[in-house]
C-alpha cells in the first residue's frame, strides 16, 4: 500500500470522518502510521480472578453468563453483566452504553481489562475495556496481534472527537501489514547501528509487545526526527557559509569604547563577551548567522545597537526587524537616542508608520529632501540618508531593494531566520545576521533546532535588578490587591494589569475581554488614570497610549499579552496577571519580565481562574524561582515538550516523538549528521534519505 494514497481510500472512511481526520492532520496512510501513542494502557497481566487483588490493572479471560441494562431513577443507564472466568464470576459495569446489550450477548467469550473493585460490596470492573477472546479479524489476515484493545500494552493516541484510540488502533492495525513492506528505511547502514530497522520500529511503537520495546522504538523513531532537522539545518549552514561572502570589517577598539562610554550604563560582563562574539564574526569573511539568547531585561537591545553603530562606521545600512508595531516604535525611540549623537538616522516602517528620524542639521539639505519624500508615501528604505531602518515584517513583505544593507537583526522571533534570509539570498545580498530572543531555551536544544545558528548568550542581569515578588493570591484577597496597588502608584508608582490570552487566534475576544476588565477597573480605580492596549487597537492608539504609559501620564495600563515581549518601561513596578492558569510559566515569566527593570522592588501578583491543586503547584513555582530557562524546564517536566516556546513563538519543527531534554539522543543525532555531511555534502550517495530530508524540508522551510 502506497503511503501517500489518502485515508479516503480505506473501507470505511467517509467524507465525515475525513474531515475528523484532518483535524488531527491525518491526510494520507502515511501520516496514519506515523501517528504515535503518546502513552500505554498496561492490561499486560492476565490472570483468573481468584488471583487478584483489589484495585490491580488486571485482564481476564471468560464468558458473559448475564447482560442487562438497568434504568436508575435520575435517569442514567447502567449496563450491567455477569462475567465468569470458568471458577470465578464478577460484575462488569458500563455507564450510559445501552447499546452494548447489542452487541454483547450471554454465552459471548470476552477478553476483559479494567482496575477490579468492589462497588456496593461486589467484585466488580467499572468500565472495562472489552474485546472478544481471538477475534482480530485482521489477525488472522496477518494483521499484527490477536488483541488489540485488551490483555497488552495498549496505545493511547492523541485524539479529536469521533475519532478515538479505538478506531485509531484498529486502522493502524489493519494496515501495518500492507503498508510496512513499503517502508524503506532511508538511514545509512553504519548510522543505523544496533538501532531497530525503520518498519520494526514503526509496528512496535504502536503495538509492543513490552516496556523496552516501546524504548528502542521511541530511540529509532526519536532519533530520526533529531537526524533530520540536523542535516537540514548543518546543510543549510554549510551553503550559507559558501555562498555568501560578506566583506570583512574593520573595527578599531577605540571606536568600540567611545560608543559604549557614552551609555548612562556600564555594559555587564555578558554583554561584553556577547559582542566580542559578534565582533569577531564581523570581522571575518563568512556572513554572521548569530542567535543572541538572553533572559528578559538582560540588555540586547544596546548590543544591537553597538552592531548597527559598527555597521555604520564601516558604510553600511541595518535593518531592525520586530515581532509588533508596539516593539518597532519603542526600538525606533531607544535607537534614536543611543544613534542620534553619533550621527546616525534612524528611520521607521511599519504598516501604519513610515518616518524618518532625521537628525536637524541645519546645513543639511538632504534631511529636508529625504523629509518631503517621506511625506509623499515614499518609503525611507530607499532613502539615501537613512542608516537603520526600524519595522516589522513590512519591512521585508515588498522587495528589498536597499542595496547597502550590511546587517540585519531580527528581535523576538526566530522562525523569522530561515525564510528572511533565503529572501535576501535571492536579491545577491550576504548581511549579517542577528537573532535575538528572549525564548529560554536549553543550549542543547537550541543547538538541534538552530542548528544553522551559532549560539551566544548573555546569562546575567545588570546589577541592583530589583527583586520581583511573585504571589499567587487567593480570590478573596483581590479587594486588598487593589488596595496595594493604588498605594504603589500613589507614591509614584505604575501598574500592568494583564487580562488572560484566550487562544492566539482569537484577537477579538481578547480584545473584547481587555474592553470588559478595562471599564469594570475603571471603576476599581476612580482616581487613576488608566490606558488599554490589545492587538486589535489602530497602530496609532497603540503608539499613544504607549506613549502615555511611558511617560508617566497612564498609571494603569491593561493590557492583553502585547505587552509579553520586548516592551520596556523601567517605572512600572507593579504587575497584575488574571488567569495565569493559562499561561505557560516562561511566558508567565517573559510577562512579569516587563516589571523590575529599574532599580525599586518590583510585586508581580497571580490570579487564577480556577482553584485547581496541580494548577496551583505549577504557579506557585513563579514565587520561588526567577531564571526562565529553569521555568521552561519546569513546564517541559509537567505539561510536555510543546509548551516550551510561547505561542507567540513557534518552534521551527514540530517533534513528534523526540524528548527535547533527551540530550544524549540529540548529541547522537548531531554526530551522525556532521559525519554523513563531512563525507558526502550534497548526500548523492544516500538516495532514500536526500528524498526523505527534502520532504521534510519542504514542510519545515520553505526555500
Ligand atoms: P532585553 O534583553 O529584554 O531586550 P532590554 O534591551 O530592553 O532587555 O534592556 C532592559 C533595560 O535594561 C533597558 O532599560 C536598558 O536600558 C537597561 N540596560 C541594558 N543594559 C544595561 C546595563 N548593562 N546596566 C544597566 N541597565 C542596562
Ligand atoms: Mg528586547
Amino acid at each position: 500500500m502506497d503511503l501517500n494514497l489518502k485515508l479516503s481510500g480505506l473501507p470505511g472512511v467517509g467524507p465525515s470522518m475525513i474531515k475528523k481526520l484532518e483535524k488531527l492532520g491525518l491526510l494520507t496512510v502515511g501520516d496514519l502510521i506515523y501517528h504515535f501513542p503518546f502513552r500505554y494502557d498496561d492490561f499486560s497481566v492476565i490472570k483468573p480472578v481468584s488471583e487478584t487483588a483489589i484495585g490491580e490493572i488486571v485482564t481476564l479471560r471468560g464468558e458473559i453468563w448475564s447482560i442487562k441494562n438497568i434504568f436508575t431513577r435520575n435517569g442514567k443507564v447502567l449496563t450491567q453483566a455477569i462475567f465468569n472466568d470458568g471458577e470465578s464470576s464478577i460484575y462488569l459495569t458500563w455507564f450510559n452504553q445501552s447499546y452494548l446489550t447489542k452487541s454483547i450477548e450471554t454465552g459471548d467469550k470476552l477478553q476483559i481489562s479494567g482496575k477490579l473493585t468492589k462497588y456496593k460490596s461486589k467484585l466488580t470492573i467499572m468500565a472495562p475495556r472489552w474485546e472478544r477472546t481471538g477475534a482480530n479479524v485482521s489477525h488472522l489476515e496477518g494483521g499484527i496481534a490477536s488483541h488489540l484493545h485488551t490483555g497488552r500494552l495498549v496505545p493511547v493516541y492523541p485524539e479529536t472527537y469521533g475519532v478515538n484510540s479505538k478506531w485509531l488502533r484498529n486502522k493502524i492495525d489493519m494496515i501495518l501489514p500492507l503498508t510496512l513492506p513499503s517502508i524503506s528505511d532511508f538511514l545509512p547502514e553504519d548510522i543505523k547501528g544496533d538501532m531497530l530497522p525503520l518498519d520494526t520500529a514503526i509496528k512496535k511503537i504502536h503495538f509492543p509487545e513490552n516496556l523496552k520495546e516501546t524504548e528502542e522504538a521511541r530511540d529509532r523513531l526519536g532519533f530520526d526526527e533529531l537526524f533530520l532537522i540536523q542535516l537540514a539545518t548543518q546543510q543549510i549552514r554549510l551553503q550559507w557559509q559558501k555562498k555568501d561572502l560578506a566583506h570583512p570589517w574593520k573595527i578599531k577598539e577605540t571606536d568600540l569604547k567611545k560608543f559604549t562610554s557614552s551609555l548612562p550604563f556600564k555594559l555587564t560582563n555578558s554583554q561584553n563577551r556577547v559582542l566580542l562574539e559578534i565582533i569577531s564574526d564581523l570581522k571575518g569573511t563568512f556572513p554572521m548567522n548569530r542567535l543572541l539568547q538572553g533572559e528578559v531585561g538582560s540588555g540586547k537591545t544596546v548590543v544591537a545597537a553597538t552592531a548597527i553603530y559598527l555597521a555604520h562606521l564601516n558604510g553600511f545600512k541595518s535593518l531592525l526587524m520586530a515581532p509588533t508595531e508596539i516593539l518597532a516604535f519603542q526600538h525606533f525611540d531607544t535607537l534614536s537616542r543611543l544613534l542620534s549623537p553619533f550621527g546616525i538616522n534612524v528611520g521607521i516602517y511599519t504598516s501604519s508608520k513610515k518616518q524618518t528620524n532625521v537628525i536637524a542639521r541645519s546645513d543639511n539639505d538632504e534631511a529636508i529632501h529625504s523629509m518631503s519624500k517621506i511625506a509623499s508615501g515614499q518609503s525611507p528604505r530607499n532613502d539615501e540618508s537613512v542608516d537603520v531602518i526600524v519595522g516589522t515584517h513590512a519591512l521585508l513583505s515588498e522587495k528589498l531593494d536597499t542595496p547597502n544593507v550590511g546587517l540585519v537583526i531580527i528581535d523576538e522571533q526566530h522562525r523569522f531566520g530561515v525564510e528572511q534570509r533565503t529572501l535576501l539570498r535571492a536579491k545577491g545580498v550576504a548581511p549579517h545576521f542577528l537573532t535575538m530572543t528572549a525564548t529560554p531555551i536549553p543550549r542543547t536544544v537550541a543547538l538541534t533546532i538552530y542548528g544553522d545558528l551559532d549560539l551566544s548568550v548573555i546569562d546575567e542581569l545588570p546589577k541592583d535588578r530589583p527583586k520581583i515578588n511573585t504571589h499567587l493570591v487567593p480570590e478573596h484577597k483581590r479587594a486588598d490587591a487593589y488596595k496595594f496597588i493604588s498605594k504603589n502608584i500613589h507614591s509614584g508608582g505604575q501598574a500592568y494589569i494583564i487580562t488572560p490570552l484566550i487562544e492566539q487566534s482569537e484577537t477579538r475576544l481578547t480584545a473584547k475581554a481587555a474592553t470588559v476588565e478595562f471599564l469594570k477597573l475603571k471603576k476599581v480605580f476612580p482616581n487613576l488614570s488608566l490606558g488599554l492596549l490589545h492587538g486589535k487597537l489602530k497602530s496609532k492608539d497603540k503608539e499613544v497610549v504607549l506613549g502615555d504609559f511611558r511617560s508617566g501620564k497612564v498609571q494603569i495600563l491593561v493590557s492583553t499579552s502585547v505587552v509579553e515581549v520586548g516592551v520596556d518601561v523601567p517605572n512600572a513596578t507593579l504587575m497584575l496577571i488574571e488567569g495565569a492558569e493559562r499561561f505557560g510559566l516562561a511566558q508567565l515569566h517573559q510577562l512579569r519580565g516587563r516589571i523590575g527593570r529599574g532599580t525599586k522592588e518590583s510585586y508581580c501578583l497571580l490570579f487564577t481562574e480556577k482553584r485547581d491543586e496541580v494548577e496551583n503547584t505549577r504557579l506557585k513555582y513563579m514565587e520561588t524561582t526567577f531564571n526562565g530557562l529553569k521555568l521552561a524546564e519546569l513546564d517541559l517536566e509537567i505539561r510536555g515538550s510543546g509548551t516550551i516556546f510561547s505561542s507567540a513563538q513557534h518552534g521551527r519543527f514540530d517533534l513528534k516523538i523526540a524528548r527535547l531534554n533527551d540530550i544524549d539522543l540529540i548529541e547522537k543525532a548531531k554526530l551522525a549528521a556532521s559525519k554523513i555531511l563531512k563525507l558526502n555534502p550534497q548526500l548523492d550517495k544516500y538516495p532514500l534519505l536526500k528524498g526523505k530530508l527534502q520532504s521534510i524540508s519542504q514542510e519545515v522551510m520553505p526555500d
